[in-house]
């Protein structure tokens, strides 16, 4: 028997699913990957992550050789190619039955379920990207919940009845075999500030839990210290399951935690937030078709305001925290949650202008790019998702400043025209610097936000007057 492995967005060898199931049932295994460059530039993917992209597959290559599994990476240019491709690969070299994890966006689901309809050989399909399997956490109405702390407390009663499974890396098949020389085409940008491979991201991962997990609930909102686990590219890819993450928590703090206060609670939280949003994003559909959560939310009248969405995209808006969050985004690909959240706010809220215009923003830069993730933040931050932050609440971007980046640090490291700035001007520092330079590099505020929030909470306002009328 032939099996062959179709990897997605599950680059490793450890806890896969589909990769452990094939090797179990047979010991001739083979592999895929399928590139597609033009539905990557359709999804608006980055660059810096195409690059990490192109050199995990090499490593995942290089693993699979050692188990004795030849990779091929193929290359058609969008998602309804793959169907005549896959087919064509799988009778040239006999395979007898297809293993893959599941894809959730709905166009890998349509490309999917294309592909089953055309291969006549059996496709077995299997969860490796959640710890709580798709459509398993449910209301007593049999549907997803649309608020996270419920949902959270069924999700933490699920794991506590019937646990998690670590699947170890496959036994190695005895024929030898050779790993593929990896070079995807299009535009990339440098990723090497990220080891690639699965060792890399085990040792992150050992690292942080040993470093870090126990002052993460203190620490992780400071965008100057290294208090997260910047492990989200390798998630995003899966060459990081998180199984692996649990297993993490368990082997560092003896036990997992199940409740508020515990610790190492805080940064499980954040991956019960990851499948919050992954599994919103396969019960809602319009959710991967660009629409609102909240439908009444699509008629909100957003600016158009060109001017001020480049000042945005260039941190240069005059919001000294807002500009050395964008700044670093475009520099690095990463950008720290607490900065995610109020660059968000930002745009939409003092800004006006339509989440999806940063959505795209974000896709096309940062390295951890992750539709679910990506949208549900989005989507959280201007008011239009599911238990999103309420319109009322807009965040004040100096107030923020001062509270996680009190003694400016973050600011300096990104925005070298305040470099002398005391860190009590920092925030706001545009009094300070027409008292202390004749003249300023540092761009002027682009928007009052005392104003811009009184709009934003107007504009919802009026959505609500709209719904009532
Ligand atoms: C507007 C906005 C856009 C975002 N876009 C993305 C994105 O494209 N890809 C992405 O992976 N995350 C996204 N996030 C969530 C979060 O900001 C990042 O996952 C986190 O900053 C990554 O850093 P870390 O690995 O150090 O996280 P940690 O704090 O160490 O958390 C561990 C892991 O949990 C998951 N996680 C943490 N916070 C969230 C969250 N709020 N929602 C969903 N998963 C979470 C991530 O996989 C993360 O790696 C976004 C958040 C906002 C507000």
């Amino acid at each position: 028997m032939q099996h062959l492995v179709w990897f997605r967005n599950d680059l490793r060898t450890a806890d896969n699913p589909a990769l452990h199931a094939a090797m179990q049932e047979s010991d001739s295994v083979l592999a895929v990957y399928i590139d597609c460059p033009g539905q990557w530039r359709e999804h608006g993917n980055s660059p810096i992550q195409r690059d990490f992209l192109s050199r995990n597959l090499q490593s995942l290559s290089e693993a699979l050789a050692e188990l004795g599994v030849s990779l091929s990476v193929l290359e058609c240019d969008r998602f309804d190619e793959v169907p005549a491709l896959l087919s064509a690969f799988v009778k040239e070299q006999e395979v007898d039955a297809l293993y893959a994890n599941r894809d959730i966006g709905i166009n890998e689901r349509r490309r999917d379920k294309a592909v089953q309809q055309q291969l006549n050989i059996p496709c077995r399909v299997f969860n490796g990207d959640c710890v709580i399997n798709h459509g398993s956490i449910a209301t007593q109405n049999g549907e997803m919940y649309k608020v996270f702390t419920p949902y959270s407390r069924a999700w933490l009663s699920t794991l506590k009845a019937q646990g998690y499974r670590l699947l170890p890396v496959p036994e190695a098949m005895s024929r030898a075999c050779k790993a593929v020389k990896v070079a995807l085409s299009g535009e990339m940008k440098d990723s090497s500030d990220w080891h690639a491979g699965e060792p890399a991201a085990q040792q992150a991962l050992a690292h942080f839990c040993a470093e870090s997990l126990a002052g993460y609930g203190e620490l992780r909102d400071y965008p100057a210290v290294e208090g997260t686990s910047r492990l989200s590219p390798y998630l995003a890819l899966g060459i990081l399951s998180p199984n692996q993450c649990l297993a993490a928590i368990e082997a560092e703090l003896g036990a997992l935690p199940f409740g508020k206060g515990e610790q190492g609670f805080s940064w499980l939280n954040e991956i019960i937030w990851r499948e919050f949003y992954r599994h919103l994003l396969v019960a809602f559909p319009r959710l991967s078709m660009n629409r609102a959560f909240k439908p009444e939310t699509e008629a909100l009248q957003w600016s158009q305001g060109d001017d001020v969405f480049k000042a945005w995209c260039e941190g240069q808006t005059g919001y000294p925290i807002v500009d050395a969050a964008m700044r670093c985004l475009k520099s690095t690909g990463w950008m720290h949650n607490r900065l995610r959240m109020i660059v968000a706010s930002f745009l939409t809220k003092d800004l006006h202008i339509d989440w999806h215009r940063g959505e795209a923003w974000f896709m096309a830069h940062l390295i951890d790019g992750e539709l679910a993730a990506n949208n549900g933040g989005w989507q959280w931050a201007a008011g239009t998702g599911a238990d999103a932050a309420p319109y009322f609440r807009v965040f004040n971007p100096a107030t923020q400043s001062e509270r996680f980046d009190a003694s400016g640090d973050f600011i300096r490291r990104w925005v070298p025209e305040l470099g002398d700035v005391p860190a009590k001007y920092i925030h706001a520092p545009h009094g300070w610097l027409r008292e202390h330079r004749r003249e300023s590099d540092y761009a002027s505020p682009v928007v009052d936000h005392a104003r811009a929030r009184k709009y934003a909470i107007a504009m919802f306002d009026a959505l609500k007057d709209k719904e009532e009328s």
